[in-house]
């Protein structure tokens, strides 16, 4: 069952920004997606890649599916033809994946490089300086089927609201310096992918261009 006035609200503090929304519907039946669908929803957020492919199949094809978590190397091949933007670009080695697979199918596929932003062990992301050296090596500049479109990172869960809005901002600053020295004449990096149910208002007011928001549309996940 989705939440219709969540999701107005949260499409209207959304639209307000000029930023999109991500539903994220991991975990959620084909039948709640298709019913934000009817409401005119077009991206959905994925964290498993198996899921999201028996979802794609299943469903209409005007949808533009974002993988949103951790994603193992051996999985991006089975998504490549269809996924319209990986938020979770952790190493360079992924992105090598991505980008070679990429080339098989003859595709350009958007990622976002995944920042630590979080004062937590268990978040996964890259530090500002290994997202940097990523970015710098000839490694990268020579992968032609792969483009990066912005950023991505999870805060701290935590209810110090002051934490979190600190934890966004570094995302932000991150983004601007990425954005100055590596893409200054590219339009196409654009993207600050950051917040979820709990903290997409804060994101929105610290520049999230992307939120990411479950719960509050698709109701409490259920794990077995
Ligand atoms: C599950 C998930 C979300 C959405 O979380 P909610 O709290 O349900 O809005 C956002 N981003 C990522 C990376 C997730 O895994």
């Amino acid at each position: 069952m989705i939440n219709k006035e969540n999701y107005q609200l949260v499409l209207e503090k959304v639209q307000l920004k000029e930023a999109n929304l991500v539903a994220v519907s991991k975990t959620k039946p084909q039948e709640d997606i298709q019913a934000l669908y009817d409401l005119g929803q077009r991206v959905f957020g994925e964290n498993k890649v198996q899921e999201m492919v028996d979802k794609q199949k299943a469903l209409p094809k005007d949808i533009k599916w974002h993988l949103i978590g951790t994603l193992q190397r051996n999985k991006v091949k089975y998504m490549i033809e269809f996924v319209s933007l990986i938020h979770s670009v952790d190493s360079f080695k992924l992105l090598k994946e991505i980008n070679k697979q990429a080339k098989k199918v003859n595709r350009v596929v958007d990622c976002l490089l995944q920042f630590h932003i979080a004062d937590e062990q268990t978040k996964f992301g890259l530090s500002y300086e290994e997202g940097v050296a990523l970015l710098a090596s000839d490694a990268y500049k020579e992968m032609q089927h792969v483009r990066i479109v912005g950023v991505m990172g999870m805060a701290t869960f935590t209810d110090d609201k002051e934490q979190v809005g600190k934890e966004f901002e570094t995302l932000t600053a991150y983004f601007k310096t990425v954005q100055q020295d590596f893409f200054a004449d590219n339009e196409s990096f654009k993207e600050v992918s950051m917040g979820m149910s709990g903290d997409y208002e804060i994101a929105l007011d610290k520049g999230s261009t992307l939120v990411r928001v479950g719960s509050l549309l698709f109701g409490a996940r259920v794990y077995s």
